[in-house]
């Protein structure tokens, strides 16, 4: 590998958290150069339209919200890179990033790679994946037209995503294991009033169904969580929306963090247990994960 590149900031990872640090530390003449990751711009890149990032009272789609986030950084001087980080070495400053292609040397590291969908760890789960199986109602959405659907999940993602397929499919339903939601009521109200959709509660998907000889979902296994039966439930596809974890692994065992691998800060702050070492975004909050809140953090890191 060739020598490696120094730079004061180094930002590992392109959601609002990332990109709000890029550009604050872009105007705080520090040319960051921020490692995009897997997914740049992270999961707001996934979804369509954010209602709720103040600013924009007729809402705006992720994607574009991302891109203008990156284009104000770069105006400012980040320089933003389509590379994922694959080793890191805090152990001594300047700290080491290495790349697939490439080493960087900073003397400051921002962490800010989010979280990934959680997924219920079946094997006909993995086998199904692209499948009839889904996390991404925005991206998978368009192949279920006029298909039955389950939506697994009682937070606002399987509202949105359960709302949201109905533009496609000719029923959705969305399948709880409780009988009290987590959602917010405003994104209840809306998938209750849609009548596409309809609710399971107290219920649990112990496995999908594949259509004999074929890679496709025919539908899913259910448990009453209140009697223990089971049951087989039909539908075309299934969408994942229990809730996220976060991407911490490239850093375990060197930042502290909770039980889950969310990066521990202290309070009120967004540093590390190591000095010069931040972490902003969904990557560190378990509370309250949000476009706007990343982006705060990442104005604080
Ligand atoms: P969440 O709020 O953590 O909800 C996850 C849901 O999945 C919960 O209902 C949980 O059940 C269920 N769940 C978790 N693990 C499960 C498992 N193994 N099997 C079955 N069910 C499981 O996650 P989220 O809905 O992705 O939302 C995350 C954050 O993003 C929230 O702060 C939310 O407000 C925000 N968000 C906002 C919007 C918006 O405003 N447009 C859209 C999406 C998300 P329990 O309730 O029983 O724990």
């Amino acid at each position: 590998m060739s020598e490696s590149t120094h730079y004061k900031v180094i930002i590992v990872g392109s959601g609002p958290a990332g990109l709000t640090a890029a550009l604050y530390a872009a105007r705080a003449d520090l040319a960051p150069l921020v490692l995009e990751g897997l997914q740049p711009g992270g999961q707001l890149t996934i979804t369509t339209d954010v209602e709720n990032y103040p600013g924009f009272p007729e809402g705006v789609m992720g994607p574009e919200l991302m891109d203008k986030m990156r284009e104000q950084a770069k105006r400012f001087g980040a320089e933003c890179q389509f590379k994922i980080a694959t080793e890191v070495d805090l152990s001594a400053r300047p700290f080491k990033v290495v790349t697939d292609d490439a080493e960087y040397t900073g003397d400051a590291l921002i962490i800010a790679t989010g979280a990934t969908a959680r997924l219920l760890g079946l094997e006909s789960e993995s086998l199904l994946m692209g499948h009839g199986v889904s996390a991404c109602a925005t991206c998978d959405g368009f192949f279920f037209r006029d298909k039955e659907l389950v939506v697994v999940g009682g937070g606002d993602s399987a509202m949105e995503e359960g709302t949201f397929l109905t533009k496609f499919a000719s029923k959705v339903t969305i399948v709880h294991r409780r009988e009290q939601f987590r959602s917010s009521k405003i994104m209840l109200k809306r998938a209750e009033d849609n009548d596409k959709i309809e609710f399971l509660t107290n219920a649990t998907v112990e496995d999908i169904l594949q259509t004999d000889g074929e890679l496709a979902v025919r539908g899913v296994l259910l448990k009453d969580t209140q009697t223990g039966e089971t049951r087989e439930f039909s539908c075309d596809g299934v969408f994942m929306a229990i809730g996220h974890v976060p991407n911490s692994q490239v850093f375990g065992g060197v930042l502290d963090t909770d039980e889950q691998g969310y990066i521990l800060t202290k309070a009120d702050s967004t540093e590390t247990n190591i000095e010069g070492v931040f972490a902003c975004g969904d990557v560190q909050d378990t509370v309250y994960r949000q476009a706007v809140t990343a982006a705060g953090t990442g104005c604080m890191a």
